[in-house]
């Protein structure tokens, strides 16, 4: 059997005016060629600054959004060329979850409806057996039946990213994609949610895509990492490779941002070289060769970025 989920030079680029005044456009290389696999079971965690691609990268794997080119093969289907009923069967199989569970969930419906409402579009128990059906999502993301009733407002922040995951598990997906879906919560109830997370996959083993700009939140549900620059893949490899023994300047520089040593700034400019190496203005590491040739991501299986000063070249 082949991977669950297959992507292939996936790109979305964007043309957008310099400024409101000027007609210039500038193209924002949002997703620029990203390939990854992802086995059945498994979780990968997708990694990068803010900017660097990572939500478009989800809804275009979702088909959210159009990709401008590349691949999607799900479950041996490829996206790109399904029909709408093809689609349609296949958002079943595929769920995401959104940073803020206050704007994803509609603030007039009350939770036995919000997960009600797949349960019964997707055929799951008909609507006089939703009831039930909702009841025990809520009880499987620690809620009890004192919130069927309740309005998306009437909940902390964590009750509502609990109801948005319930949401998304309703269907039965074979994979869900978590875009940031701790980042807005305060940090004791992160931890909550990353916990409801594990025990998720561990009781459904259910496959999962993991986007966080906290490498802290990563490191403990993934099983593979994705680092993402400026739309192109600098490294991937197992989770506990690209920690230990992280190949990538920028992944390097990633890890000390999240120990606490320094900031991260970001930087939109293009600059020198950037069509060549995606990191090339901001790397230290930089050699001569880095202005002459592109790195690709190589390496093996288990652990490969692309930058010429690894070794691999
Ligand atoms: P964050 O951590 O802030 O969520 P991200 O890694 O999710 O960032 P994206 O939101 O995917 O990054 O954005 C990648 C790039 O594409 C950014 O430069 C962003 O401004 C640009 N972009 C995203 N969506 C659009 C759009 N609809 N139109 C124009 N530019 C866009
Ligand atoms: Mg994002």
């Amino acid at each position: 059997m082949g991977p669950l989920l297959s992507v292939s030079e996936l790109k979305k680029y964007y043309e957008i005016r310099r400024s409101v005044f000027s007609v210039e456009k500038e193209t924002i290389r949002a997703v620029d060629g990203v390939t990854f696999e992802l086995e059945a079971g498994k979780t990968l965690g997708i990694v990068g600054e803010s900017g660097s691609g990572k939500s478009t990268l989800a809804r275009c794997v979702l088909l959210l959004e159009r990709p401008d080119s590349g691949g999607v093969v799900f479950c041996g289907t490829d996206l790109l060329k399904a029909g709408r009923e093809g689609i349609r069967d296949l958002r079943r199989q595929m769920q995401i979850i959104f940073q803020d569970p206050y704007s994803s969930l509609n603030p007039r419906m009350k939770v036995l409806d919000i997960i009600a409402e797949p349960v019964v579009y997707h055929g799951i128990a008909k609507k006089r057996d939703a009831r039930e059906k909702v009841m025990e999502i809520l009880r499987s993301v620690g809620l009890d039946e004192d919130f069927l009733g309740k309005y998306p407002h009437e909940m902390s922040g964590g009750q509502r990213q609990r109801v948005a995951i319930g949401r998304a598990l309703a269907t039965d997906p074979a994979l869900i994609i978590a875009d940031e879906p701790v980042s807005s919560l305060d940090v004791s109830i992160q931890a909550q949610i990353v916990n409801l997370f594990l025990d998720i996959r561990e009781q459904s083993g259910i496959s999962m895509i993991f986007v966080s700009h906290d490498l802290n939140v990563v490191r403990f549900l993934s099983d593979h990492i994705l680092v993402l620059y400026r739309g192109k893949v600098v490294e991937a490899g197992e989770r506990d490779e690209v920690f230990f023994n992280p190949l990538h300047p920028y992944t390097r520089m990633l890890l000390s941002a999240s120990r606490g040593e320094f900031f991260l700034e970001t930087d939109p400019a293009d600059g020198e070289n950037a069509a060549l190496c995606p990191y090339y203005n901001k790397c230290k590491e930089k050699t001569a060769r880095c202005g002459e040739q592109a790195p690709v991501l190589a390496g093996e299986e288990k652990h490969r970025a692309a930058c010429l000063r690894n070794g691999l070249f």
